[in-house]
């Protein structure tokens, strides 16, 4: 399996980060400092891609990056809260193979490690992880990869819905609040956090999948596998 070895400090990133990318079938090695960067790298699996972010607590990316290239042969994504163009000449300089800004969504992450990966020729395993999810609109289920259907109340159909036409993006907990408000009735965050709680122990139930609907922390709900509207 290839490996990615993701060195971020902000603890919730990198959770979403690993997870994201497990789902997704690769081999993750987390790491929150430059120091346990470096213990990755001497004790781990060589990683094929390193995601490394640029202000660390313990060392810079650019830095690191320069490190880095000195004894490992992989790629490396360097991620920053920073997008201004001088910064991004720095990220090149100091070895980097492509520079991505923390707003990129994890997708979009995911494709930059796949598109480096191709350039190297060690993408192992399908591209997308195995067949996906569908969700079926003129009977309101969910079909599980396996061929198992789950039917969903109405309201659970339109949260579904709603992550589908962004796959792999953010939805935001307001906006999803507010779609799924219904004229004259009472919708909030409670109601959300039950709707997604019930949807989960249904996939889990059904098909041990619960971590395909992914909770960003504050932010809002993003559904992690492939999933097609039929
Ligand atoms: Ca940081």
């Amino acid at each position: 399996m290839t490996h990615i070895l993701i060195v971020e400090d902000e603890p919730r990133l990198r959770q979403d980060l690993g997870d994201f990318l497990e789902l997704r079938g690769f081999d993750v090695t987390t790491a929150a400092t430059a120091q346990d960067m470096r213990a990755a790298l001497a004790d781990g699996p060589p990683p094929a891609v390193i995601i490394l972010d640029v202000g660390l607590p313990d060392g810079n990316g650019f830095d690191l990056a320069m490190e880095i290239r000195q004894s490992q042969d992989c790629r490396i994504i360097m991620l920053t809260a920073f997008g201004d163009s001088a910064d991004r000449v720095r990220g090149y300089d100091s070895g980097a193979d492509i520079y991505l800004v923390k707003h990129s969504t994890l997708r979009e992450i995911e494709a930059a490690i796949r598109s480096l990966l191709r350039r190297t020729g060690s993408l192992s395993g399908p591209a997308d992880g195995g067949k996906g999810w569908v969700l079926d609109k003129a009977d309101w289920a969910a079909i599980a990869p396996d061929g198992t259907a789950l039917k969903l109340t109405a309201t659970e159909f339109a949260f579904l819905s709603l992550l589908c036409k962004r796959p792999g993006e953010i939805c935001a907990r307001d906006e999803i609040v507010k779609a799924l408000a219904r004229p004259g009735g009472h919708f909030d965050n409670r109601h959300l956090d039950a709707v997604v709680s019930r949807l989960r122990r249904k996939f889990a139930r059904a098909a041990n999948l619960s971590s395909a609907i992914k909770v960003v922390y504050g932010v809002g709900y993003t559904f992690t596998a492939d999933i097609a509207v039929k």
